[in-house]
């Protein structure tokens, strides 16, 4: 079996055209601290790492981070790449528990996470690559026939615009959307009666039959949580996102408690630990997510970046890989006959700058 020869990290910056975003176009755990609203105008993530591990063979497995790629290549080329230089792809579970335990001092969740996270789809890209199969014909096969997705983005936006996208997603096929909050506590209860406009507009270009969910991506405290909550019940929404930070658990205990809408969390819990025993519907398409969404009867439905020009970064990814999979009528499918995960890296344009 072929051997892993080398690991190789590199950095995608996005250097072309951006976007703009208006000013409160979704709140953040930044709000909270920052002395001025609006705390997410700053908020972009526009590098994505990439890992090539070669094999011996002439393989490569490709993995990829996104938010915080200079920090996550360094932890690779430092700390993680000595361990598998030489090792058998095949390993993975060996290789996982390695990277794991040798960061466990600095590491457990955050950066550290992100890089084993990184190298670890490039270890399973390869290995599916080597044994003629897609990665999620070798972590439990096919559950559903193709996946049902739901359309991310709706970002807080003035309420005619955010209308107009809302039905876009319907007529396209969708069945359920998600829209970001624009307001936190410090915008008072005018700020609320703005993020109640969001879902109510949003419900009025839907219909009744289309699930509705709303992030605040941890932007929210639980008492502010707790109001909002109580003005949202009459929308009949699927979940509310992150209200409040991570690390506050008793805090999502006590809004759960209260049974007025579904709290949903965990886009920044790490590892199996972290996830046992729940629900999981992974963040954010991207190819590897979808994997996991095929294989697995504890995920039913995937999260759907459609392709914009770029403006955040969750775009960005449309713009590195080609075959990642395209929505049709609100559902994805994935390839069986194609090895590993099916991405490849198209050649980078002049609007990315790599860093190796
Ligand atoms: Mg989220």
């Amino acid at each position: 079996m072929p051997r892993i020869k080398d690991v190789r990290t590199t950095i995608y910056e996005w250097i072309g055209p951006v976007a703009p975003m208006p000013p409160h176009f979704c709140t953040t755990a930044s709000d909270l601290v920052a002395d001025v609203t609006g705390s997410i105008s700053g908020f972009r993530f526009l590098g994505w790492l990439i890992v090539e591990i070669e094999l011996d063979d002439g393989t490569i497995g490709i993995g990829n981070a996104a938010l915080s790629p200079h920090a996550t290549k360094t932890t690779i080329d430092t700390y993680l790449k000595p361990l598998l230089i030489g090792a058998d792809p095949l390993d993975s579970e060996y290789l996982w528990q390695s990277m794991y335990r040798r960061t466990l001092p600095f590491g457990r969740k955050g950066i550290a996470m992100t890089a084993i996270s990184a190298v670890d789809l490039a270890i399973w890209d390869a290995k599916g690559k080597i044994l003629n199969q897609p990665v999620f014909k070798l972590i439990g096969g096919r559950t559903k026939s193709k996946i049902p997705v739901y359309a991310s983005r709706l970002y807080s936006q003035p309420l005619d615009t955010l209308y107009t996208e809302a039905k876009a997603y319907v007529d396209q096929g969708f069945k359920s959307v998600k829209l970001r909050f624009g307001w936190g506590p410090k915008d008072g209860l005018e700020g609320m009666r703005k993020n109640v406009d969001l879902v109510r507009v949003t419900r009025e270009a839907v219909g009744e039959n289309i699930d509705i969910m709303a992030d605040a991506y941890m932007g929210w405290n639980v008492e502010y949580a707790k109001r909002m909550l109580k003005m949202l019940t009459p929308f009949d929404m699927r979940w509310v996102e992150e209200p409040v930070i991570s690390d506050d658990l008793h805090g999502y205990a006590e809004l759960r408690a209260l049974n007025l809408v579904n709290i949903s969390g965990g886009e920044h819990e790490y590892t199996l630990a972290g996830f046992r025993d729940v629900l999981v519907i992974p963040h954010a398409g991207q190819m590897h997510n979808y994997h996991i969404t095929m294989s697995s009867y504890a995920a039913p439905i995937s999260e759907y970046f459609p392709k914009v020009p770029v403006e955040v970064g969750n775009e960005l990814f449309w713009y590195i890989f080609d075959g990642e999979p395209v929505a049709e009528n609100g559902f994805v499918d994935l390839d069986d006959s194609k090895p590993g995960f099916g991405l490849t890296l198209k050649t980078p344009d002049e609007h990315f700058r790599l860093t190796r």
